[in-house]
C-alpha cells in the first residue's frame, strides 16, 4: 500500500500540504533563530556599558588586591536591578578571579579574552558571545570593560548577560504574548493557505476529472460510443485542457470510425475469400465433371455427346478464367498505384466502337442496341482503355438482363462542361431493395445466382471503382419489370 493519493487532486493537495509545511517548518525554525539573536542582540546593545558604568562608579581593583566590599555591593545592587546577570572579575589574562554566581555553578577557570577584544573594539556586528563560565560548551552574550589599576590593566569586569532562565528560545515564546500571538496567527494563516489551495485544486481539477470519467466510458464501451464532453465548445480563450478536451473527443470519434473501418474490411475481406472459394468451385466442379464422364464412359458416347460434353467443359473453363481476370483486375485497380493513364479521348468514338463490338450479340439476343450520340460530342479526359471497360460492363449487363425483343441504347449528352453517358434498357430491373448493393463487390440479385450466364458480380465494382478513379461516379436508376438505367460523367477536355 502507497501513501501517495491516485488522484491528481489527492497529489496536488498532498504537495501543497508538504510545501506549507515545510514553509511552517522553516518560517518557525527562521522566526526562532532571528528572535533569539534579535534578544541578544538588544540585549547586548543596551547593556553595553553596563561593565564600563560598574567599573566606572567602584574601585575594584587596588594594587594587588580585590576591593570586595565593593565588589559585593556591586554585585548585590546588580542582583536587586536584573537577577538574569552575572558578573565575573577576571584578571589581565582571563582567568576567573571572583564572580556573583552561587559558588559551585561555575565550571570554566578561564575566560577567551578574544571575544572580549572584539566588543572593546566597538563595531556593529554585534550580538557577540564570550564563553559562558558556567558551561564548559557554551556561550553567551556579554558586557565587558577594562578594570584599570594606576594606569596599568588589572583585568576585566565580565558580565554575563541573560543568565540561566532565558537559555531556551522555546521559553521565550512561552513567555511572550506578542511572539504567541505571531505565531498563532501565522499558524492560522498557513492553515487558511491549505484549505484555500485545497479548494482551488478540487476546482481546477474538475475538467481532468471529467476527462478522465468520460475516457473511462469511452473505453468501457468497447471503443464502440465516441467520447461526449457536454459544454466543451472550442474556445478561442480555453487552457491547455480545453484543447485537450477537444483533441481527445475529436480523436475518439475518429478512431469509432476507424474501428468500424476495419470490422467492415474484415467482414468484407471474409465474405470474399468465402465468395472467391464458393465461385471457384462451382465451374471446377462442373468442369471435372463433365471431363471425368467423357474419360469414364469415351466409348459408350457418341461422337456428338463427347463433342458436348466437351464443350461444357471448356465454357466453364472460360468461366474460371473470366473469374479471374476481373478478381486481378480489381485487385489491381484497388491497389496504391492502380494503372491509370489520363488522356483526352473521343467518347463519341469509343461508344460507337463499342457498340459495334456487341451488335452481332445484341441480334443473337434479338435485342435492339441503339446509340444516341450527337456529332458535336467533345473530347473527355480520362483512361480510355478503363472506360471502355466500364461501357463494356454495362452494355454486357443490359443485354445480359434483357430479354428478347427488348432494347438497349447507349447515348452521349452535353451536361455543364461534361459529357454524360447512359446506357438504358428495357430489361427486368432491379428491386429497390438490391439497388443499394449491385456495386458490392460479389453481389449479385437473387435471380441472378444460380444463372449460368450471369457474371461473378465483380463487373459493376470495377465499374464503380474506375470511375472513382475519375472523380466521377456511377448513378442507377431501376424499375423492375420496366428496366435500368446506368449513368456517369466525364469531364471535357479544357
Ligand atoms: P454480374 O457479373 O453478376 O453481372 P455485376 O456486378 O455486373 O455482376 O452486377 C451485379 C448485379 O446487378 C447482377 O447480379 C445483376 O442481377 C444486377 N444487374 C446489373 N446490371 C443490370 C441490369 N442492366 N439490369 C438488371 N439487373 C442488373
Amino acid at each position: 500500500m502507497t501513501l501517495v493519493p491516485r488522484s491528481l487532486h489527492g497529489k496536488l493537495v498532498a504537495a501543497l500540504v508538504v510545501l506549507i509545511g515545510a514553509i511552517g517548518l522553516s518560517y518557525v525554525v527562521l522566526a526562532l533563530g532571528t528572535t533569539r539573536l534579535y534578544l541578544e542582540e538588544v540585549n547586548q546593545k543596551l547593556h553595553r556599558s553596563l561593565a564600563a558604568n560598574l567599573v566606572a562608579e567602584n574601585k575594584l581593583v587596588s594594587g594587588e588586591t580585590i576591593n570586595h566590599a565593593a565588589l559585593k555591593q556591586a554585585f548585590h545592587n546588580l542582583m536587586i536591578v536584573n537577577p538574569a546577570i552575572e558578573v565575573y572579575l577576571l584578571d589581565a589574562e582571563g582567568r576567573i578571579l571572583t564572580f556573583s554566581a552561587p559558588p559551585g555553578k561555575v565550571l570554566r577557570k578561564r575566560i577567551d579574552l578574544d571575544p572580549v577584544a572584539a566588543f572593546l573594539a566597538g563595531g556593529e556586528a554585534f550580538p557577540i558571545r564570550g564563553e559562558d563560565p558556567r558551561d564548559s560548551e557554551g556561550y553567551k552574550v556579554f558586557s565587558a570593560a577594562p578594570v584599570m589599576d594606576g594606569g596599568r590593566l588589572a583585568g576585566y569586569l565580565y558580565v554575563v548577560l541573560g543568565g540561566e532562565a532565558y537559555d531556551s528560545v522555546v521559553r521565550v515564546f512561552q513567555s511572550s504574548y506578542i511572539l504567541r500571538l505571531a505565531a498563532g496567527v501565522a499558524a492560522a494563516g498557513l492553515i487558511l493557505a491549505l484549505v484555500a489551495g485545497a479548494l482551488s485544486f478540487i476546482w481546477l481539477t474538475r475538467r481532468p476529472r471529467r476527462l478522465s470519467a468520460a475516457v473511462e466510458a469511452f473505453k468501457r464501451s468497447d471503443f464502440q460510443e465516441p467520447l461526449r464532453l457536454k459544454g466543451w465548445r472550442p474556445n478561442p480563450r480555453g487552457d491547455e485542457i480545453d484543447h485537450l478536451g477537444l483533441t481527445v473527443e475529436s480523436m475518439s470519434r475518429r478512431m469509432v470510425r476507424q474501428i468500424g473501418l476495419l470490422r467492415r474490411a474484415d467482414t468484407a475481406r471474409r465474405d470474399m475469400v468465402a465468395n472467391i472459394s464458393h465461385d471457384l468451385r462451382t465451374p471446377l466442379t462442373s468442369l471435372q465433371g463433365y471431363l471425368d464422364t467423357v474419360l469414364m464412359k469415351g466409348g459408350d458416347l457418341t461422337r456428338e455427346d463427347q463433342r458436348r460434353y466437351v464443350e461444357l467443359a471448356l465454357k466453364h473453363c472460360h468461366r474460371l478464367g473470366q473469374l479471374t481476370d476481373e478478381l486481378f483486375e480489381l485487385a489491381k485497380l484497388e491497389s496504391d498505384k492502380p494503372p491509370i493513364q489520363i488522356e483526352s479521348f473521343s467518347l463519341a468514338e469509343l461508344a460507337q466502337d463499342v457498340a459495334q463490338k456487341f451488335r452481332l450479340e445484341a441480334e443473337k439476343r434479338r435485342i435492339s442496341l441503339d446509340t444516341e450520340i450527337p456529332r458535336d460530342v467533345l473530347a473527355v479526359t480520362g483512361d480510355i482503355a478503363l472506360i471502355e471497360r466500364v461501357l463494356e460492363n454495362l452494355i454486357e449487363n443490359a443485354l445480359r438482363y434483357t430479354p428478347i425483343g427488348g432494347r438497349v441504347c447507349l447515348s452521349l449528352v452535353h451536361d455543364a462542361g461534361r459529357i454524360v453517358a447512359r446506357i438504358s434498357d428495357t430489361g427486368r430491373g432491379i428491386s429497390r431493395e438490391e439497388l443499394p448493393h449491385i456495386f458490392e463487390r460479389f453481389y449479385r440479385v437473387e435471380k441472378a445466382r444460380g444463372d449460368a450466364s450471369a457474371g461473378a458480380g465483380l463487373g459493376l465494382a470495377i465499374v464503380k471503382r474506375i470511375l472513382q478513379l475519375h472523380d466521377s461516379a456511377i448513378e442507377v436508376e431501376s424499375e423492375p419489370g420496366v428496366g435500368t438505367s446506368f449513368r456517369f460523367a466525364l469531364p471535357v477536355t479544357g
